[in-house]
């Protein structure tokens, strides 16, 4: 999915007990919630891996 802040594409990055997602662009992270009504299918699936994390 893409960074709502410069459109660049954002990847899940994984820290310790916490998933976030990172923009390959401005490195600006993103808590799930923060961007869960914007979740597409392909972020959703790459999540789904890393059910056992608390999202916080
Ligand atoms: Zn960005």
């Amino acid at each position: 999915m893409k960074c709502r802040e410069c459109d660049k594409h954002l990847v899940v990055q994984r820290r310790c007990r916490q998933v976030r997602l990172q923009c390959t662009g401005c490195r600006k992270e993103f808590r799930i919630h923060e961007i869960a009504a914007d979740l597409d299918p392909e972020t959703e699936a790459e999540l789904e891996r890393f059910t056992c994390i608390i999202y916080d």
